[in-house]
């Protein structure tokens, strides 16, 4: 898969040369290229953003310098990924979704988000995706970007030193994770539950099935609801 990151902070995403995206980078898997908007600017001071028409707080990102990076990395027929507060909300499925996709490009906004009709622009020639991290407002794209990229690329074949553990993940089937325990058995006054330690498979999948089941209806009802309501739909396009 190949990724691509238009960012006026380029080093925001240096985090993608560390752990397991980096080897991925290293084993060919996973092809990163990382750019700054303000290379795409042609005035002394390398400008980005402007007023907002109709007046208002802050600045808006010109369209000029995001045109000219979307031409120059030639994104006709891939997916142009957007963070925005509003966009879809980042989910297991969408994350799913979008490592089918051979090719990735973010645009990482900022100030008061991304000039409308470089949205509509890409929609052209582009499959634009709009992606909200969640319900609040960050500083920029990068944060939602990376962690766009890392729910994507660990469900990349290959990506993980071992896929199993991707299978019982929280989300994965629309729980929650149930508890998980290592080495000591007791530790500072608490126990590992001994069915874990007794050796019956059987016993442990229902013991972690009732355990998911349970924190998802105390921490998460809405999970258990969703679900039931949509077969899993999150009812975005
Ligand atoms: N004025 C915008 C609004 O109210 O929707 C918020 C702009 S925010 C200060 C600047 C940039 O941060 C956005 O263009 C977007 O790229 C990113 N951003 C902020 N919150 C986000 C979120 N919840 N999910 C994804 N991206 C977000």
């Amino acid at each position: 898969m190949r990724l691509d990151y238009v960012s006026i902070f380029p080093d925001y995403l240096a985090p993608l040369r560390l752990s397991l995206p980096g080897k991925a980078v290293a084993s060919g898997l996973l092809e990163l290229h990382v750019h700054d908007l303000r290379d795409f600017t042609h005035d002394r001071h390398r400008t980005v953003d402007d007023t907002p028409y109709g007046g208002g707080a802050g600045m808006v990102m010109k369209p000029e310098p995001l045109g000219e990076a979307l031409d120059t990395l030639e994104v006709d027929g891939v997916t142009v990924v957007v963070p925005t507060p509003s966009g879809r909300p980042l989910t297991q499925a969408l994350a799913a979704d979008l490592a089918t996709r051979e090719r990735l490009v973010f645009l990482c906004g900022r100030y008061e988000g991304i000039d409308q009709r470089v949205l509509d622009h890409a929609a052209e020639r582009a499959e634009l995706v709009e992606v909200s991290l969640g319900d609040y407002v960050l500083n920029g794209g990068e944060v939602a970007a990376l962690a766009v990229t890392e729910a994507v690329v660990r469900l990349l074949p290959g990506f993980m030193g071992n896929a199993a553990s991707l299978v019982e993940e929280s989300h994965t089937d629309g729980l929650l994770e149930y508890p998980v325990y290592t080495k000591p058995a007791a530790w500072r006054g608490h126990e590992v539950p001994p069915v874990l330690m007794g050796g019956n498979h059987g016993a442990i999948a229902a013991w972690r099935e009732e355990q998911a089941r349970e924190r998802t209806a105390a921490r998460r009802p809405d999970l258990l609801h969703a679900s039931a309501l949509a077969g899993g739909d999150d009812g975005w396009e």
